[in-house]
């Protein structure tokens, strides 16, 4: 970290307030396709966390009695001030995060879906009631919000994994504390002020920025009642574990190794499409990226055509019209990635396509990697092991789809899975017994649309309820049952009722 002053730097939301830092430590923020600073965002001091956190719990007392109708409005407005700013958004997420302009605008538009969603609360958080359970006696539910919650974010989609969080927790009533990445806040906080200017009031919406002290301050912090955390495995599971330790309700979905299964009578070109889209799209960078794509049977004589396939993609920086695969977002990706390849021929398989070090005209300084695809790779390596969050897909053989299918049941992770087949009794007998939480039928990325949950399972999650969605609404709420009895004057008994029935 350096002292310049000349770059700006990313502001903290307390109380409605964009304010700047007091603090000493600040972190570049770097365009990762031409090494340029954008900004420098600070590390939060203790006091301003505790700011942020006596914020929201003030707001709580009045935005928890705000009716429904009201907090639906907002985002209404909200969704609208997203699509008008769809573009700016778009530009200041490709420069900090590297994805194409297109990708940038379908990482806002996956998360304005979740806000058009927050917009229907007034369907979503009802209820249920049960007449007459016992004589002159009803029964029903309160789905009521628990208060401040709190929300901490990857790098890779900085617009729409902050939007499957805020959004649904203030409609449902509560107040938030968000702590982006720090790696890429930018789009994050253009979002946050467009929040505040659909109307959601001070101190609903609070964001504190930093690394792991002030995640770990969070899930200390006895005034936050819940915590939803998206990111790796390995700080997920301290994260839920801490958390949780301290009383919190916790959800965190974490690191995977999606696998793709191809069965010979798959459509060949639609396949291979999908395929190369979903595993070099974002540059690897989705926790929904195909890593793996076992070949079934005769499937795999296609190998060729994966290979030439993926040479077709265009490298180069995401704002550059024709792009398909953009930089790695930093210098430490790049290496990680680079060094795991190595390893990969260190460890036996082959490299079938090389994507290192690939000549990108006016970015020489740019995190590239192009499409990488090993052959031959088994299940003991470590580029099937670790998820390596780059470019970069490992091929396997199968004999027959159970066999495939034993293998993706092996695996720890359980976040998505894809069929390639013509047959229908094939994807249903896949769908029956495979074990991940999220399944695609010829459809190689299957994130559910917001009246769905996001789903995944196993070593992926930690928690029982997801993001966004109907589980969503019951993560950010209390169910409270009111068993109530009203009488008639004439029905009232004339005796004392020991036991634990209700007549
Ligand atoms: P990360 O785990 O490094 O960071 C996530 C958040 O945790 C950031 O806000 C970061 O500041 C914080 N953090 C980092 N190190 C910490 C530590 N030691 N202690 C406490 N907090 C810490 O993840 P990332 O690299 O930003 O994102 C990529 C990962 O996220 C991949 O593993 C990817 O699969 C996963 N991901 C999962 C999903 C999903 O829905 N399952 C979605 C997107 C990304």
């Amino acid at each position: 970290m350096n002292d310049s002053q000349a770059v700006p730097r990313v502001k903290l939301l307390i109380d409605g307030e964009f304010v700047d830092s007091t603090t000493e430590q600040w972190r570049d923020i770097v365009n990762p396709a031409t090494q340029e600073v954008l900004a420098r965002v600070p590390f939060a001091t203790t006091d301003e966390i505790e700011a942020a956190v006596s914020s929201a719990k003030r707001a709580f007392q009045t935005w928890r009695k705000t009716p429904i109708g009201a907090r639906s409005r907002i985002f209404l407005k909200y969704q609208q001030l997203i699509r008008e700013h769809m573009k700016e958004l778009a530009a200041i997420l490709t420069a900090e995060q590297g994805k194409t302009l297109a990708d940038a605008e379908g990482d806002v538009f996956r998360g304005l879906e979740v806000v058009e969603h927050a917009a229907g609360i007034g369907n979503l958080q009802l209820g249920e009631l049960a007449n007459n359970v016992a004589s002159g006696v009803d029964t029903y539910t309160l789905l009521q919000p628990i208060g401040v919650c709190a929300g901490i974010t990857p790098f890779n989609f900085p617009a729409m994994i902050p939007l499957w969080m805020f959004p649904m927790a203030i409609a449902t009533g509560n107040t938030f504390v968000l702590k982006p990445s720090e790696q890429d806040p930018m789009v994050t906080m253009r979002l946050a002020e467009l929040a505040l200017e659909a109307g959601v009031p001070a101190g609903v919406l609070n964001v504190v920025h930093g690394g792991a002290e002030v995640v770990n301050a969070i899930c200390d912090h006895p005034d936050i009642r819940a915590v939803s955390f998206v990111g790796s495995t390995h700080v997920g599971t301290h994260v839920y574990n801490r958390a949780s330790a301290a009383g919190k309700r916790v959800q965190c979905m974490m690191g995977a190794k999606n696998h793709a299964i191809v069965l010979p009578d798959a459509h060949k070109e639609q396949t291979l499409n999908n395929l190369a889209g979903a595993a070099f799209g974002a540059a690897g960078q989705r926790c929904m990226a195909l890593s793996v794509v076992v070949l079934v049977g005769q499937a795999q004589e296609w190998i060729g055509d994966l290979v030439a396939k993926a040479r077709t993609l265009k490298v180069n920086a995401g704002v550059e019209a024709g792009t398909d695969v953009g930089p790695l977002v930093s210098c430490a990706a790049l290496d990680r990635v680079s060094s795991l390849i190595e390893r990969g021929q260190q460890e036996g398989a082959t490299l079938e396509l090389d994507g290192r070090n690939p000549a990108v005209a006016g970015y020489e300084n740019g995190n590239f990697v192009g499409p990488t695809i090993f052959s031959g790779v088994t299940s003991e390596m470590s580029i099937y092991r670790e998820e390596i969050f780059g470019p970069v897909l490992c091929v396997m053989h199968a004999a027959t789809l159970d066999e495939a299918i034993a293998l993706i049941n092996a695996n720890p992770n359980g976040n998505g899975t894809a069929i390639f087949t013509r047959s229908g009794a094939a994807a249903r007998h896949f769908q029956e017994e495979i074990d991940v939480g999220q399944v695609g039928i010829n459809v190689p990325i299957p994130v559910p649309v917001p009246m769905f949950s996001f789903t995944g399972s196993r070593g992926s999650k930690l928690g029982d309820l997801g993001p966004y969605g109907k589980q969503v609404v019951q993560f950010y709420t209390q169910t409270k049952t009111v068993t109530q009895r009203w009488f008639d004057e004439n029905d009232v008994g004339t005796s004392v009722n020991t036991t634990i029935t209700l007549k």
